[in-house]
């Protein structure tokens, strides 16, 4: 298994007049090929395949998934074949997330959206030798190797920002945390009303040190404005350090607005979760970030 033994975390607190610290944890640059929260969700899932000898992974993704890809990196790290159901009926060209899927090995199964929401799985793939990942990974294992994240990070920190699709990755990150310490979750959906209950299902009882904010979707999963994309670019300019627009752009732009607002008590010391998650932004017109 994959041991990163350090990750960068960058302090960006200048760009902020006021004496909270902000820092980011630099997941991003953990792998190459299986960036950000992925590889920490799939850890259990793969052990528990590999433990089980099984064979063949199967899962579910979009075409342009961060999920599909680190799922197809991290199968042909361990020897695993592996299957991504895909929302969708096959297009006639490949997006630049399946076809590097493909060239790792991945078999691509194109499901109707009607199908894909089913959760229908073609009973040929179900053998017995295969194994299912839930879409996004989400799930207890998934919590599980997401709150391994916690050990890469520096001590001191108030609290923890993360942007939040499943609820998975924050779950994981309310369980390796103290009461004291806060996880604050940044839905990247439009009234994503099941989000809190996804998430407290993941929670280990007794933990209440966390708050969801459903302000900063742009529109929608995978939407966007002219102003996020602005602000993505401008903040690669200040800091260095890219985002992606369906996840941790909306982080950052959210973590700059509430502190601009003054949502922090003063002396906050704030991580910033960078999940990774920059392969997305293939599927943006060349030229409209600057990194
Ligand atoms: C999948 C993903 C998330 C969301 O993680 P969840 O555990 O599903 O909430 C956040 N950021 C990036 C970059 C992702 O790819």
């Amino acid at each position: 298994m994959l041991s990163p033994a350090h990750i960068a975390v960058n302090d960006i607190s200048y760009l902020f007049n006021t004496d909270i610290t902000v820092a980011v944890l630099r997941l991003d640059q953990l792998h190459p090929d299986i960036p950000g929260n992925k590889w920490f969700k799939l850890r259990y899932y793969l052990q528990e395949a590999i433990a089980g000898q099984k064979k063949n992974i199967i899962t579910f993704g979009g075409a342009w998934s961060n999920h599909i890809i680190a799922t197809a990196a991290a199968c042909r790290m361990h020897g695993l074949q592996s299957t991504g159901i895909i929302r969708g009926e096959e297009p006639s060209q490949f997006s630049t997330t399946l076809l590097q899927a493909k060239e790792w090995g991945m078999q691509l199964v194109f499901l109707s959206r009607s199908d894909y929401s089913n959760k229908y799985i073609p009973p040929a793939l179900l053998t017995p030798d295969s194994y299912i990942i839930p879409e996004g990974g989400y799930g207890g294992q998934g919590a599980e190797g997401a709150a391994r994240i916690a050990d890469h990070c520096p001590e001191g920190f108030t609290h923890y920002c993360c942007a939040v699709g499943t609820g998975t990755t924050m779950a994981g990150l309310i369980n390796a945390t103290t009461n004291l310490q806060k996880v604050i979750g940044i839905s990247v959906m439009k009234n994503n009303t099941g989000l809190e209950k996804m998430t407290g299902a993941l929670v280990k009882p007794g933990k209440d040190n966390w708050q969801l904010i459903h302000d900063y979707h742009f529109g929608g999963y995978a939407r966007y404005s002219p102003e996020l994309l602005t602000f993505m670019n401008d903040f690669y300019t200040r800091t260095g350090i890219p985002s992606d627009f369906v996840y941790t752009g909306k982080l950052f732009y959210a973590v700059t607005n509430l502190v601009q607002h003054n949502f922090f008590a003063a002396g906050s010391r704030l991580l910033l979760i960078h999940s990774g998650g920059l392969q997305g932004n293939n599927s943006l017109r060349k030229g409209m970030l600057i990194f």
